[in-house]
Formats: C-alpha cells, sequence, structure tokens
C-alpha cells in the first residue's frame, strides 16, 4: 500500500504544495531496523551506502551508525535516506513489532490463555492480569499512553517539503471538518445482556449532553434484545459489531476467519452496521481490509495491556487499503479503573489535550457492562468525563462511522470547504506546526 509519491498519505492526499518539492527517498535493501533521532524511534530499511553529497539537516543513528539527511545546494534537492511511506506503514501496520524486544506472549500461550479463562473465576483473571502487567513492564516503544512517533515523521516530511520548495509555508487539506482542531468519537464494547441493557443508562448520560456514541455488539454470545437495538438507533446511536464470538478465533487462523466471514456479513447486515471492534482487540493488520464493513476500530494507539500489546502510534485515522482504521487513542476504562486502578477521568482528559494539540482523532473506548461503567462509581467517572467533552467547542464530536466517511472522502481528494490549512516550517530549527483553516 505504498503510496504513489513517497510520502506519508496523511499529508500526501490532496496536498498539492507537496506535489512539486523534489525529496529523493528510497528504501534500502537490508533488513528493517530501528533508527532514533533523540526520543524518536523509527523503523525502516536505511539505504546502504550513503549518497548523499550536500548539507546535512537531520542525522539518525543505526546501530551506532551516523546516516544523515541532506540539502544538496543548488538544486534545491532533499535527500532522506529511508522511504517516508516505508516508515509511515512499518508504525500504522504494527510491523515495527517484527523489530521490537518487548516480551509478549507467543501464539500458544495465547491460545492457553482463553482455553484456561473459561473456567477461571474474574477475580482470580484480574490478579493473573495484573501480574502479567508488572512481568511484561511498559514499553519504551510505543510510550504509553501517547506516542507521538507519527505525527514526528509528518512534521518532519513538512520540513522537507518546505526545504526542498525554499517556503516556510505549504498548503495542506485539514484534518477535520471547518475548523475543528481535533475529533472525538465514543464507543462501546457490549460483553453480556446486562451490558446491553446497561447500554441505556450510559446513551441517557450522553444525549442528556448532546453526545451520541456506537455500540459493538458481539453476535453469538447473549441473547439480543432488539428492542434496544432499534431504540438506540432511533435515537440516533450506532451499532457496530464486536465479532462474532468474544474470544480470539477469527483471527487465530487464516481458515478461521475465512470460516466466519459469512455469519459476520450477515450479522452487520441484521445491525445495520458500518464498523467494526474485534474482541479483545485480537488483529491481524493484513486481512483487517477483507472485513466486510466501512470502517475497523481494533487497533490502539497505544496499548501495552492488552493480550495482544501493541499501537500503530498514530493520533489520526488512517486507511488500509479501502477500509478506514479509527484507533482508539485513549486508555480503556478496563485498563485504567480496574487494572491501574485510577479514581477519575484525570488521564483521560489529559490525553485528550494531547490529542488535541496533536489534531488527532480522541477516541474512547469503554463498556456498559457490570464491573465496567455498570459499576457506580465507574459510571459517575465517565460522566465527569463527559461533562468536560460536552464543553469543548473546539472537537468535533461525531459518530465513527461519520468520521470514517470524512476520512475516506478526505484521502479520496475531496475538496473540504472552508479553505487551506498551513504547515508552517521554521527553517532554522524544523519547527513545524499545523494551523486549521483561516475562518472565513
Ligand atoms: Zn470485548
Amino acid at each position: 500500500m505504498l503510496a504513489a509519491v513517497d510520502a506519508p498519505p496523511i499529508l500526501d492526499h490532496g496536498a498539492a504544495d507537496f506535489e512539486g518539492p523534489a525529496i529523493v527517498s528510497a528504501a534500502g535493501a537490508g533488513p528493517m531496523r530501528l533508527l532514533t533521532q533523540g526520543e524518536w524511534q523509527l523503523f525502516a530499511r536505511p539505504e546502504g551506502s550513503s549518497a548523499a553529497t550536500g548539507t546535512p539537516f537531520a542525522q539518525f543513528n543505526v546501530n551506532g551508525r551516523a546516516i544523515t539527511a541532506d540539502l544538496e545546494p543548488g538544486t534545491g534537492r532533499v535527500h532522506v535516506p529511508f522511504s517516508l511511506a516505508e516508515v509511515f506503514d512499518n508504525y500504522v501496520l504494527e510491523r515495527w513489532s517484527t523489530a521490537s524486544s518487548q516480551r509478549r506472549l507467543s501464539s500458544r500461550q495465547l491460545e492457553a490463555f482463553y482455553r484456561v479463562k473459561r473456567v477461571i473465576p474474574r477475580n482470580v483473571q484480574l490478579v493473573a492480569r495484573r501480574a502479567l502487567v508488572r512481568w511484561q513492564d511498559l514499553p519504551d516503544f510505543p510510550r504509553w499512553p501517547y506516542d507521538d512517533s507519527v505525527s514526528r515523521l509528518l512534521r518532519f516530511y513538512v520540513h522537507c517539503a518546505a526545504l526542498a520548495s525554499g517556503r516556510t509555508s505549504l498548503s495542506f487539506r485539514w484534518f477535520w471538518p471547518g475548523r475543528s482542531r481535533a475529533a472525538l468519537i465514543l464507543t462501546h464494547d457490549v460483553e453480556s445482556a446486562a451490558g446491553l441493557r446497561g447500554a441505556v443508562r450510559v446513551a441517557d448520560a450522553e444525549e442528556e449532553r448532546g453526545l451520541r456514541s456506537s455500540f459493538n455488539i458481539v453476535a453469538r454470545l447473549y441473547p439480543i434484545d432488539w428492542g434496544i437495538i432499534n431504540e438506540l438507533q432511533a435515537r440516533g446511536f450506532e451499532i457496530g459489531v464486536h465479532g462474532i464470538f468474544h474470544d480470539r478465533s477469527m483471527f487465530s487462523s487464516r481458515q478461521q476467519f475465512e470460516a466466519q466471514q459469512p455469519a459476520l456479513r450477515q450479522a452487520v447486515e441484521d445491525f445495520a452496521a458500518s464498523g467494526f471492534r474485534s474482541p479483545a482487540t485480537h488483529r491481524v493488520l493484513d486481512w483487517l481490509p477483507e472485513l466486510p464493513v466501512a470502517y475497523d476500530c481494533s487497533v490502539p494507539h497505544s496499548d501495552p495491556y492488552e493480550p495482544q500489546p501493541g499501537g500503530c502510534c498514530s493520533p489520526w485515522p488512517y486507511m488500509i487499503d479501502d477500509l478506514v482504521e479509527l484507533p482508539y487513542t485513549l486508555p480503556q476504562d478496563h485498563t485504567l479503573f480496574t487494572l491501574l486502578g485510577h479514581r477519575s477521568p484525570e488521564l483521560w482528559l489529559r490525553q485528550v489535550d494531547r490529542l488535541e494539540r496533536a489534531h488527532g482523532l480522541a477516541q474512547c473506548l469503554s463498556h456498559p457492562d457490570p464491573g465496567y461503567l455498570g459499576n457506580e462509581r465507574r459510571f459517575g467517572i465517565y460522566q465527569e468525563f463527559l461533562d468536560s467533552m460536552a464543553e469543548r467547542e473546539s472537537l468535533w464530536k461525531a459518530l465513527p462511522r461519520d468520521v470514517a466517511a470524512w476520512w475516506r472522502a478526505r484521502d479520496a481528494g475531496a475538496s473540504p470547504a472552508g479553505g487551506h490549512a498551513w504547515a508552517r516550517c521554521d527553517l532554522q530549527s524544523g519547527e513545524v506546526t499545523f494551523e486549521p483553516p483561516a475562518a472565513d
């Protein structure tokens, strides 16, 4: 899925100012390696020998060796010693994980975990999960709760384009409709029949504040109360699919994945769904575009606490072939309140602040079930969070399916109203900022 131009596709699409500048970059022939620039970690196949003849403006470390990005005097040509599009893909398709040393459960251990899980009481499971969290440690990549790698990549690309064109301002297609500084979606996974009953109370709390959300339903785990589904949809809430069974089976093998597609297509039709979230966020990134939905929301921005830890490091949605990926960018309710014992929405609020500064998508993932938002104290914390979100006027608050439709149109180059946004670059420091379109 490399873009036609070697660039992170989030800025490449429909950004006329980025088509002119001559940036020469390509992947090398060797294996994927970890590159660093200060705190920034990139994964790429760097060029073997540096063909650089110009003035270096950025330096990266590979195994103690320095490689540079250069500006050729006279020609204005910028040379980058790796592929920008490949670095982007290695983040958002989680290909970095093959080059990462983080301790994680093997496929066989995961299988055993789920076999055992069915017969172990929930409180014992929690003790085991907390022990696992300690054993795994917080990885240094992706950073938790926020990793700015993809944002840094985009800003580095702007720096390159600015140098190559000799300009300090480049116009591009803004991330969101109008002048919204960032976007917010509220999503819920429903794990039980009691959770589906609890969904009504959660929906009430959101609707009172002028908000709407999506509820992702497991097709064959508990009896579906169609009265509730129809009511939620009539009130403007969205219904998505949270797997056929609530286990790892769909992504456990190619054969299972294919075997479950007819049931998944049926569920998508029954629920009039546009979106999918995989149970426990199990995923094989390369298979996601085959799902019979418009968008997926199974990929974390950064989540070391799931049975399949990882992250795309992107604050923005992105395309995987024809599928829109809406990464969840806030820690899950279960992680924050059950595993880590937080007693306020503070971490969620600070994360939304970070995402707003990055002009990204804030996606909150919570559960209406007993033990999650079904618990009075946690429901109270969630309402505090909703109060704060309702007040933030700079956020575009929409349903996930509407955000997905917007991103698809943006990617296709559909022209948004409201003029151009600007990426500004200080050529001395390389400091890059993104500015929304000016008010008309
Ligand atoms: Zn679930």
